[in-house]
């Protein structure tokens, strides 16, 4: 079985800084995030350490390669190293100053260009959301790219094999059952799985030889310009700001009674409840 997975690292959230003249993300220089998910220091957006944990396992149980694929500013390579840790075969780093500025549609792009490169592949694992970008469009839009069958929110891989696979992702009030030819694309939570801790003989291989991490640009995935990074991007930002909060608010009067009657009133005038 072959398995890729998509990464993302991320940054410290509270460092991030706005071109102005962009309105872009400068990520350059920007420490990493210790992941707020356990005590475990990592690099790799949360949901996808369950991702990577997925692809490890499944490859564990049924053969085959797992190769995780990030694109990302040149210390990018230090999250796919730790997923070479947790046991990813391979990795393929996209770095190009080319690919900076990208929206989620030109970043799905040349993600899904470096997927058509690669192949040969049964299962494509991206995590939900990530915690900074925040969009949770990433995974769908590659499968559409790719024209591939997606599941999201998945919870539990409950089986696979060559040909088929059924999961159980979460609903809002509960869980479904469904079943997918391969290839396929999921997005998974942090119900699935407990990541792994990356060992260490692997880690200290990864970070040494880097045989095992392919690092790709613009020319190596046969596109324009103006087909990723800011040129391919949809989107503009026209404007970023910090919203004012307004203090203040209204006092209600009465007793305990006709102040709850009076609250509920507001709340569905205004169709919170
Ligand atoms: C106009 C505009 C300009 C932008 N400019 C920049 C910029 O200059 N620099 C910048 O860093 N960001 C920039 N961004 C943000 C960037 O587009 C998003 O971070 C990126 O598209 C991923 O979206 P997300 O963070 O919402 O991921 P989500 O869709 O929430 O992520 C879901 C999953 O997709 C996968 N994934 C997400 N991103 C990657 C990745 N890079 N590599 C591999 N897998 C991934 C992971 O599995 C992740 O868990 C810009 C966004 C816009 C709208």
């Amino acid at each position: 079985m072959n398995i890729i997975v998509l990464i993302k690292q991320v940054p410290d959230t509270t460092e991030i800084k706005i071109d102005p003249k962009t309105g872009t993300l400068i990520r350059e220089g920007v420490e990493s995030i210790i992941n707020p998910d356990d005590r475990h220091a990592s690099i790799i957006n949360p949901d996808d350490r369950h991702a990577i944990e997925l692809a490890v396992s499944l490859k564990q149980d049924h053969g085959g390669k797992a190769r995780v694929i990030s694109m990302g500013p040149p210390q990018t390579i230090d999250a796919i190293s730790e997923a070479l840790g947790m046991g990813i075969d391979e990795g393929i780093l996209l770095t190009d100053r080319n690919f900076g500025g990208a929206d989620t549609w030109a970043t799905a792009y040349t993600l899904g260009k470096t997927i058509e490169k690669i192949k040969k592949y049964d299962l494509v694992i991206c995590g939900r959301q990530a915690i900074d970008g925040d969009t949770a469009q990433i995974g769908p839009q590659v499968a559409e790219f790719l024209n591939l069958p997606q599941l999201t929110y998945v919870t539990q891989v409950e089986q696979i094999n060559e040909k088929r696979i059924v999961v159980q992702r979460a609903l809002e009030d509960g869980y479904e059952r469904m079943e997918s030819p391969l290839p396929v694309l999921i997005t998974v939570i942090g119900e699935i799985n407990k990541p792994r801790h990356p060992r260490v003989d692997f880690l200290i291989n990864a970070c040494k030889d880097k045989a095992n991490i392919k690092i790709w640009d613009a020319a190596d995935l046969g596109v324009t310009v103006q087909e990723i990074g800011l040129g391919g991007s949809l989107t503009r930002v026209i404007k970023t700001f910090s919203p004012k909060i307004k203090r203040g608010g209204e006092i209600l009067k009465g007793n305990k009674e006709e102040v709850v009657n009076q609250l509920i009133d507001r709340l569905h005038e205004k169709h919170f409840i």
